[in-house]
């Protein structure tokens, strides 16, 4: 990747996109189309189908017809992983045009756009594909007369609604294992980021996946993502969003079919800092990186930083340090740091969680500000508020924005218990040097995911989801597959 193949593709026009039902695109039922809004500069980029309930209907009776007939799920696992594989292939191929699309689109830097989206996506495509026909069903130990096997089957109609934040990586944490296992799928991404998705969904039809077997619809979650949540014929819904979403999909499973509903749904990760850290430095480093990069706009960012009290100011000031010089900026460059916030909205929303955590208390240590308002699009800068009090709003609501929140505890014990201290459990760390401490906060956070002396950087072949109100269910790895099977027991008697 060099900056100038990265303004060659800034500089191409982006084409308006259209719903892929049935293996055909296809336009909004009463001809509907949305702006999308580039975040870099707040123009409009392109344009999408708004999708109408006839529109997700329409998606879910073509994943119906393809799943019944078995033009996928009746194909042997060595021709479904070669259609897998070649679709991870051309991802790789198409990277760089897919990132800079994507950021175009969500305004995420491009150093972790590039890895994060396209590499990750064909990463997770080709572990799932290579997956498949390594998966077995059992045969129970029931006594002689009987045979007592379990099958695994494919659930169905899959429906995968997708955030924004990096939209390649996580519809491929729910593409990928779907697929693999033989389901039919219907995709809803964010109004505010669905290009490069709908771009990697055309790719797996040019890999060869059958028409209708992967379908994709554009509009708004209320709308087309309620259809979906309402219909009597979707039977398993995957969902990564916000908790006010995913409480929804849970009431419209209830009044239509009980469809099975999993749900990752962010956190307000800890991370905790004491002062026998192996390297503090590396901790501030990390901690400013494991909070600000992609504007905070990541699920299991480290939003809240409690420090022991001992090393506190020197602790916080380590971090400001190293947050002033990540550059925020032109998500296109390669020197940026930070890129844009997603949308305007997001942008305000940073900023009133700023105002009211000052008005409860807490100080200011870095930023704090919206910048770069001659550019027209959405920046912000990383910010650091310290004094954060257990019950204040920066302790117990997710921000999705660089806002790190700072507060002192004095004991083990202390840094345990505010650590469980909201409805949250996604991420965590904990930063020391010894070694029985480690596994005591390991068994102590409750958390889907907990890092010692680092933060994120976890690869598809460990489990990513949440406790509590982070959801439900896991991504990545062989136990994602489980959301995406029936078990079936035969019993026979001999
Ligand atoms: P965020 O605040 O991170 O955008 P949302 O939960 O609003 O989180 O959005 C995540 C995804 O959920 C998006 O694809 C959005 O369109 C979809 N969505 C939003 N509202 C609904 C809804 N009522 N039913 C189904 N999907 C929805």
């Amino acid at each position: 990747m060099d900056q100038q193949q990265i303004d060659t593709f800034r500089a191409q026009p982006v084409s308006a996109f259209s719903h892929l039902i049935d293996g055909k695109h296809v336009p909004a039922s009463d001809g509907g189309t949305m702006d999308i809004i580039s975040p870099i500069n707040g123009q409009v980029l392109t344009t999408t189908a708004k999708g109408t309930t006839a529109d997700m209907e329409a998606a879910i009776a073509s994943a119906r017809a393809a799943f019944e007939d078995g033009r996928w799920a009746g194909q042997p696992p060595a021709a479904r992983k070669k259609v897998l594989l070649k679709w991870a292939d051309l991802i790789e191929a198409n990277a760089l045009e897919l990132a800079v699309l994507g950021v175009r689109d969500n305004g995420t830097e491009i150093g972790m756009a590039i890895k994060a989206e396209p590499g990750s996506a064909a990463g997770t495509i080709r572990y799932y594909a290579e997956a498949l026909d390594k998966i077995y069903g059992e045969i129970a130990p029931t006594s002689s007369d009987i045979l007592g096997m379990i099958h695994k089957e494919p659930v169905g109609v899959v429906g995968a609604i997708i955030p924004w934040n990096f939209p390649m990586m996580i519809g491929a944490w729910k593409l990928g294992p779907a697929l693999a296992m033989g389901n039919s799928v219907v995709l809803k991404p964010s109004e505010t980021a669905s290009l490069s998705l709908m771009r990697m969904c055309e790719l797996a039809l040019e890999a060869g996946l059958p028409s209708g077997v992967l379908n994709a619809v554009t509009g708004e979650g209320k709308v087309v993502g309620e259809a979906m949540g309402l219909s009597m014929d979707v039977d398993v819904i995957v969902f990564t969003g916000s908790g006010g979403t995913g409480r929804r999909l849970m009431e419209y499973a209830a009044r239509s079919n009980m469809k099975r509903v999993y749900l990752e749904l962010g956190g307000k990760s800890p991370n905790i800092v004491f002062a026998d850290a192996p390297n503090l430095d590396e901790a501030a480093q990390v901690a400013a990186g494991g909070i600000f990069r992609n504007s905070g706009q990541v699920c299991v960012a480290g939003s809240r930083l409690l420090v022991e009290a001992s090393i506190h100011d020197d602790f916080v000031a380590a971090v400001a340090k190293a947050a002033a010089q990540m550059r925020v900026g032109d998500p296109l460059s390669m020197e940026t740091h930070i890129g844009a916030v997603n949308s305007e909205v997001q942008l305000k929303a940073n900023l009133r969680f700023v105002k009211t955590a000052t008005s409860e208390g807490g100080k200011i240590a870095l930023g704090g500000t919206q910048i770069l308002q001659e550019t027209g699009g959405y920046y912000m800068e990383p910010t650091i508020v310290t004094g954060v009090t257990r019950d204040a709003t920066l302790t117990q609501k997710e921000v999705f924005g660089p806002v790190l929140g700072v507060t002192p505890f004095e004991t083990e014990a202390k840094a345990i218990a505010l650590a469980n201290a909201t409805v949250y459990g996604l991420a965590g760390a904990a930063w020391t040097s010894n070694l029985g401490r480690a596994h005591r906060m390991i068994r102590g956070v409750r958390t889907g995911v907990m890092h010692i002396n680092t933060y994120g950087g976890a690869d598809g072949t460990v489990p990513l989801g949440g406790v509590g109100q982070s959801g439900n269910g896991s991504d990545k790895s062989l136990h994602a597959i489980e959301k995406y099977v029936s078990l079936k027991t035969a019993w026979i008697k001999l």
